[in-house]
This record gives structure tokens, sequence and C-alpha cells, in this order.
């Protein structure tokens, strides 16, 4: 399958993979390590970007409490120290400016006004919280298996296809409102459901869901409307990276949807700690092939509000990571 995407570079067959690696979480947010040490450990890996994606402040516009958002009255701060890293490591490596932001329905998302001023490279959107009906408690998909089992048993009854279906909804209204350039870990919702003991993934509700999802990103791409409307979807390493789930976000079926659906996918490993920035990147590799993918793409920076991709073509003499080391440059370009 073959994208055709403006301003792409060209294809060489025999160069190996460039990765980037632009879903990164530092202290600012839920991270280890701080901007300056993953730009070092980036170019040490060769990756040939790294862009960060603190997880965007919520507590003001949700009036939720969390200690792994970035924090309002620092997000300023954020902005500066990524950008003074931008600078530092201009020549030697691209270093992009984002957020990764929560679509809480009704509260906060992705489209909302207030973060088309900041001057940010791109937005990362994901689903993290369900907000159950009824005036039941907000909970997180992705925390502790007890906060996903008190919120299925409290707001859903105990019926796991009626939680995954919530995910479902949230995740195709915050794709509806638009106003990012990434989707976040497509099926996080999977991250509790080890040996499908919540809800079953391949079964019917979840093929027409994830089905539908595809087909929306993949008809954004061809009716090439709105910048931020026309959404890549990252294959996210961050589950692999803390040893949660076994795969990555998205699995391979979902995965082999968005190929159909021609929707290009990026490389992501979001990262929470600088050694983590190219984790399983093989991996993820592996399962694009199995999807059907020939490509990827590396983020390029934004020029008159439009998010500008290269893709990348996932060479067959690739192993693994046997070549992130090499210099970005050093084969044909
Ligand atoms: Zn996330
Ligand atoms: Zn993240």
């Amino acid at each position: 399958m073959v994208f055709f995407i403006p301003g792409s570079v060209n294809l060489c067959y025999y160069c190996p993979v460039n990765y980037s690696s632009i879903h990164t979480h530092t202290t600012f947010c839920d991270g280890k390590d701080d901007i300056e040490t993953c730009c070092r450990r980036a170019r040490e890996k060769g990756l040939v970007s790294i862009g960060f994606s603190a997880h965007a402040p919520i507590g003001r516009k949700t009036g939720f409490k969390s200690d792994w958002h970035l924090r309002d009255d620092r997000l300023e701060e954020y902005i500066g120290a990524v950008r003074a890293a931008r600078s530092r490591w201009e020549g030697r490596l691209q270093v992009f400016l984002g957020l990764e932001v929560d679509y809480v329905p009704g509260l906060m998302g992705p489209s909302d006004a207030d973060y088309r001023d900041l001057g940010l490279d791109y937005l990362i959107g994901s689903v993290h919280y369900l907000i159950p009906p009824r005036g039941a408690e907000p909970f997180t998909v992705d925390g502790s298996p007890e906060e996903l089992e008190k919120g299925l048993r409290e707001a859903y009854g105990g019926d796991g296809e009626a939680l995954a279906g919530a995910y479902w909804d949230a995740l195709e209204a915050m794709i509806r409102s638009g106003g990012f350039d990434v989707l976040g870990h497509a099926d996080l919702i999977k991250k509790n459901n080890r040996g499908n003991r919540i809800f079953n993934p391949s079964g019917a509700a979840g093929l027409r869901r994830t089905g539908e999802i595809a087909r929306a990103l993949g008809a954004a791409h061809a009716a090439g409307g709105a910048a931020r409307s026309r959404i890549t979807v990252e294959v996210n390493t961050g589950g692999l990276n803390r040893k949660k789930i076994d795969d990555t976000y998205p699995s391979i079926p979902f995965l082999r949807l968005f190929c159909e659906n021609h929707v290009p996918a990026i490389i992501t490993a979001d990262a929470h700690q600088a050694e983590d920035l190219d984790g399983h990147y093989g991996e993820a590799r592996e399962a694009l092939l199995a999807a059907g993918y020939t490509e990827t793409v590396l983020f390029d920076g934004r020029k008159n509000n439009k998010a500008l991709w290269k893709k990348e073509f996932l060479t067959t003499n690739d192993t693994n990571q046997a070549n992130i080391g090499f210099p970005p440059g050093s084969c044909c370009s």
C-alpha cells in the first residue's frame, strides 16, 4: 500500500528505517527523566527526532485531581523548556513541541480553542477517562485493575461489553470533534483485559466498532479535509515498555483495519523514561508489516497550521532494532 503524502521524501529500499519518538513524557508530568536527558538519549539511539507530549493540564478544565498531568501553572514553563531544547539541539536532533490531550466529554478535548494559541507542533488525542452515566465517578481505563473493576461494577453493572462500548463511544466522539494530529493508543481499553476477561475485542461488537473508527479516519484522509481532521494513528509500544501488555496499541487486527482504510501510522514509544525512547520498535515494525503496511511516517513539523509528514519505507532487511543505532543520513541520502 502506498500513501501519497505531499512533501514526503523519496523512498530507498536499502536505507535502514529512520525512527523518531514523538510520544514522550518527562518530569513535567509523569516521566522519570528531564527534557535534556531525553534529547541526549534520543541522539545516542540514532533517532532522527524527538517530540515531547506532556499530559495536558486537566485540573482547571475538569476539576479532576491528578498527579500524572502537567500542572496548569507550569504550562508556559514546559513550552519554554521544549523550545529551549530545540535551540540547543538544532542541527543535531529535531525537537518538537506537543501535548497529549485527554478527551473528557463536555469538559475538555483536543479541539478546545485554547490549544491553537500555544504554537504547538502537534497534538496527540487520547481517551484515558470514562465518564459513566447516572453520576457515577469518572475513572481511567488504564489505571490499576482495581480502579477499572470498581468502575465496571459501579457504573456498568459488571457488563464488560458496555464498558468497552463506552470507550469506543468516547474515542469516536473525540475523532468527530477533531483538532489533533495523532490518535493516541487506540485500543487502550485492552490494558486491563488480559485473557479477554472483561470484554471480547474480536466479538461482533468490537469488530464493528473498530471498523467504524478505522473507516472514519480513512474517510477524513480521503476527503482531504481540515489539517487536524487528517489523523495519523500511532503504533504505541508503551504497554510493552512498561510490561503491561504483550503487544502494541493497537493490536494487529485493529492496525489491519487502519491499513485497509489508508490511515498513515507512526511508531511511538509513549516513553516515560529516556531508555524507552525506542523501546520495542522492532515489534512495532513487525506489527505494521503483519498488518499490511509497507510504510510508516515521521513527523516533520508544522507549516501553515498543517502537520507535515515524511514517509519511511519499512525495509525488509531491517531486523528488530539492529539499525536503530545507524547514524541518520549515513546511507544513500
Ligand atoms: Zn496516554
Ligand atoms: Zn502518553
